[in-house]
Formats: structure tokens, C-alpha cells, sequence
């Protein structure tokens, strides 16, 4: 379904993130994962592509069989990084062919063994440059084409230390065609609420679905710092986790209580969606979904 016709005012959306597995062991796990996830009819899911066009493949090929074995919706996310004009044409005519109706439009991070790789060069350097030409494809049988989304940093993305020129940047985005931002993950409500202030001040309208990520184990959290590369912990999340000293569960479950706060109050607050990063995993998933009231 378009993203238009998803993202309703009052009505927020619930969705979940998978990435495209590597092994056929990581692919059954998915699967069941999904097969449990699907339970809670969220919006739409998203599956991610992998740095530098990695996943080119592996994305296409998760969407499809989410597209048609499954009731759920996909957004495929799609990264500029590498791509030529015509490579990111086919892309687009096989997943319009396909019926996906939505695109999450990114720059991408960089190619993992090129840290230091230019993006000046590329034919589409920047994700506005993606977003305008997703925007003029004419391809898709919805008359008002992809469904587009885009990224947004509520702690500002490190690449650009300019706060202000961050916001014109993305608002761009928006200008060129972006029907909704979805946030980097976040831990500290105030920085979302924050965002969107500065967003609206930008004239930036469109919904902002907000990015959680519940903090389950000391190697989820390596991770995140990983993925989110400058996110901040809190003193309040960090003191918490402390308490769990060397359990586990009581880690996960300060975790996963953390993170249902942190959807309930955006909730409250009229947030237009929340977006869980699942890690391909269902549980902490679940749970908070269960502990919202959302099952
Ligand atoms: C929700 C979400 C999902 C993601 N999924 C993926 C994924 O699947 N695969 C992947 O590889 N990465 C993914 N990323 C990471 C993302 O690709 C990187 O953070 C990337 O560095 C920025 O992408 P962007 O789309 O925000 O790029 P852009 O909007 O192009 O911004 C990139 C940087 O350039 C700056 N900038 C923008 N426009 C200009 C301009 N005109 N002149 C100068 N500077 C400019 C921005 O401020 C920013 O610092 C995701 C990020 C988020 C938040």
C-alpha cells in the first residue's frame, strides 16, 4: 500500500526492520521470526541494503518472498552508494513489476572495506539525488509512483557538525519528493521531540516515524554503537543496566522496559510512528508490542 494511504494523522503506524540474512541457517531463523512478527500486522516492514550495495541481491530477494508469501507489506531500503543510472532503474522496474508500492531512499553508508570512499563521485552522491530521480520514475503502476521515504537524525548525523545546514539537507529531501522520515535510533525522547520541532521550524511536514532499538544484551549494545555510529546513552538507560550487574535476564528486562517507555511516551506525545529495529529477532520485539497493548 502507498505510504500516503498508510500514514493516517491520529493513526500511528507500527513497523519493524529486517536485514537480509547470509547463511541459509540465518535465513530459517528470519523466517520463523517473521512468521511470528507477521502476528501483529504492522504497517509495513522494512528490509535494509547492505553497505556499499552488498545485499543487492539478498534485499531484492527477502522483499519478493515478503511480497508474496507473506501479509506483509515491504519497504525496501535503497542506498546510492556504487550505483549507476541504469542499475538503479532495474531495480526499480523489479520491485514496481513486483507491486512494492514504497522505497526508503539513502545515500548508504560505505562500502565496509572502503571507510574512506568518496561519494562526490558516484552518479547519485547524495540521497536527495536518489529521492528526485525515484520521484521521476514513471514506471510504477500507482500513478503517484514509490511511496519515498528517508533517513533523519535526531542527534544529527556525524558527517555534518552544522546543525543548521543538517536541517536544509533534509529538507531538500522533503522538496524533492519524500513522503515521510524515518529516524536513525534514539534514546533519549527529548532529541525526537527536539527534531521535530526543528523540522517543523524548517517547514519540513511530512511524518516522522521514530527508529527504537530496545538495548537486550551487552552485545546488542556493542552493536548499536556500531550502527548508529555517535549515538548517546543516557546516564539514566546506562545506571539501569548497571543494576543488572552480571544477570542477563535482568539486563534484557530493564532493557526491554526501557525501550516500551520510551514508545509510550511517544505515543502519548502524538508520535507518527514507531519503527523497531528487530535484529531479525522476534522476542524483545514482541514483548514490547505485547507490553504497548499493540498485539
Ligand atoms: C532509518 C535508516 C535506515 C538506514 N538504512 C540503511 C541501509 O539499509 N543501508 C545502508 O547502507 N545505510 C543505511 N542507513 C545509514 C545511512 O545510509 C547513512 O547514515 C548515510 O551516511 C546517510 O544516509 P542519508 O540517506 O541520510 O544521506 P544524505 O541525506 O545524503 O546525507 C548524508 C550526509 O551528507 C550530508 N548532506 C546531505 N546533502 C548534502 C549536500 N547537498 N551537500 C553536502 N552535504 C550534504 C548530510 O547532512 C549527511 O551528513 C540507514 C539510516 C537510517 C537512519
Amino acid at each position: 500500500m502507498h505510504i500516503l494511504d498508510i500514514l493516517k494523522p491520529g493513526k500511528p503506524t507500527v513497523s519493524f526492520e529486517f536485514f537480509p540474512p547470509k547463511t541459509a541457517e540465518a535465513q530459517h531463523a528470519l523466517y520463523d521470526t517473521i512468521r511470528e512478527l507477521e502476528k501483529i500486522h504492522p504497517n509495513f516492514v522494512s528490509v535494509t541494503y547492505g553497505a556499499g550495495g552488498s545485499t543487492r541481491e539478498l534485499t531484492h530477494d527477502l522483499v519478493l518472498r515478503l511480497k508474496t508469501t507473506t501479509t506483509l507489506d515491504p519497504v525496501p531500503h535503497l542506498t546510492c552508494v556504487g550505483h549507476t543510472r541504469e542499475e538503479i532503474t532495474a531495480i526499480l522496474e523489479r520491485y514496481a513489476a513486483a507491486g512494492v508500492s514504497n522505497i526508503l531512499a539513502l545515500r548508504g553508508d560505505p562500502p565496509r572495506d572502503k571507510p574512506d570512499y568518496n561519494h562526490a563521485g558516484d552518479t547519485f552522491p547524495q540521497a536527495v539525488d536518489l529521492v528526485r530521480f525515484v520521484k521521476s520514475f514513471s514506471g510504477h503502476p500507482d500513478p503517484r509512483g514509490f511511496g519515498i521515504g528517508v533517513a533523519g537524525f535526531p542527534e544529527g548525523h556525524p558527517a555534518t557538525p552544522n546543525r543548521l545546514l543538517e536541517m536544509d539537507y533534509l529538507k531538500a529531501k522533503v522538496d524533492a519528493g519524500a513522503d515521510y522520515i524515518c529516524t536513525q535510533l534514539f534514546f533519549d525522547n527529548h532529541d525526537f521531540y527536539d527534531f521535530r520541532e526543528r523540522c517543523a521550524l524548517a517547514g519540513i511536514h511530512v511524518p516522522i516515524i521514530a527508529g527504537i532499538m530496545p538495548v537486550t544484551s551487552q552485545s546488542s549494545m556493542r552493536r548499536m554503537a556500531e550502527l548508529a555510529g555517535g549515538a548517546r546513552f543516557p546516564g539514566r538507560l546506562l545506571k539501569a543496566l548497571q543494576r543488572a550487574g552480571d544477570s542477563s535476564e535482568a539486563f534484557r528486562q530493564i532493557g526491554l522496559h526501557y525501550a516500551t517507555e520510551q514508545c509510550a511516551d511517544l505515543l502519548n506525545q502524538g508520535v507518527a510512528g514507531i519503527h523497531l529495529y528487530t535484529l531479525n529477532q522476534s522476542t524483545a520485539t514482541r514483548e514490547i508490542c505485547q507490553r504497548l497493548g499493540i498485539l
